[in-house]
């Protein structure tokens, strides 16, 4: 078990489940996100297991502000353990209508800051010989779904790669690709409950992605697919007809 935890997006949904799920098994904190009250309202939730936890709060999509979170990766003093990279938002699937400035914005925080925190985690990891590095991807980045998937697709590739490249130095880098879970996600993309369309079996519970792929984590497994009915679907995408696959990828907005 990692002792400290650096966590992306940890003022809601998954990243905020991470931190109740890591401080209930011991684990110290550093929460980073942009809304501070909210990160200290994580923090003091979970400052009831005695752990330590900091509060980071921070656009990661603002140059000087990222810096920060990477240095605080660096810092020889205070070594994480475990980096979990889960920030994220999403953007309609209509790439044509999306403004390109908006496009860049979600693919700068969906692959290049993940990029830049495990570059900046790896180096300290390498030279203890071990570390957790955890990337939040998703179903959709087995499946033709606009530039989502394509950012997520990126995601479990660069994890598959690093988790065989380092692995073996003690450092395992696992892709997290949950379904359709039931966070603020889809709220914020300004979808209201249910207008995504999709049966409720299709839905997982943030608690059971987070504790499934902990146990993958555990594992040093390179991709954790939470659930069941998710592995099958992903199964799925390995044997459906390109042009089936491509129709799937359409639904839900
Ligand atoms: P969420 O509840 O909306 O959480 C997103 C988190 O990202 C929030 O804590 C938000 O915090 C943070 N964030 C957004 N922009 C940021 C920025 N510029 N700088 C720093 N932090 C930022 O959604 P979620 O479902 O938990 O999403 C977490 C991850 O899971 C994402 O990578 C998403 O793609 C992935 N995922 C979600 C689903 C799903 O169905 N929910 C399925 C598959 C994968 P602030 O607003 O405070 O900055």
């Amino acid at each position: 078990m990692p002792r400290t935890a650096l966590i992306t997006g940890a003022s809601s949904g998954l990243g905020a489940e991470y931190a109740r799920q890591l401080a209930a098994r011991g684990v110290g904190l550093v929460l980073v996100a942009r809304d501070r009250v909210a990160l200290e309202a994580v923090a003091q939730e979970v400052g009831r297991h005695g752990v330590a936890v900091e509060v980071l709060a921070a656009d990661l999509l603002v140059p000087r502000q990222l810096e920060k979170v990477v240095g605080r990766l660096e810092d020889p003093d205070r070594p994480i353990d475990m980096l979990v990279n889960n920030a994220g938002f999403g953007l309609p699937l209509s790439f044509a209508r999306n403004s390109i400035d908006d496009e860049a914005r979600h693919l700068a925080l969906l692959v290049e800051v993940p990029m830049r925190l495990t570059h900046a985690a790896l180096a300290p990891m390498l030279q203890r010989g071990s570390g957790r590095i955890v990337n939040i991807a998703s179903v959709a980045g087995f499946i033709p779904r606009s530039t989502y998937g394509a950012c997520k697709g990126w995601l479990i590739s660069f994890s598959r790669w690093a988790n065989g490249r380092y692995g073996g130095r003690g450092v395992t880098v696992t892709a997290v690709c949950p379904g359709f879970t039931h966070t603020s996600f889809h709220e914020r993309m300004g979808l209201a409950p249910g207008q995504e369309g999709l049966p409720d079996w299709l839905w997982l519970d943030a608690r059971d992605v987070v504790a499934e792929s902990l146990r993958d984590v555990a594992r040093g497994k390179s991709v954790s697919v939470p659930s069941l009915r998710y592995k099958l679907i992903v199964g799925l995408t390995k044997v459906l007809p390109a042009g089936l696959l491509a129709s799937v990828g359409e639904r839900g907005r």
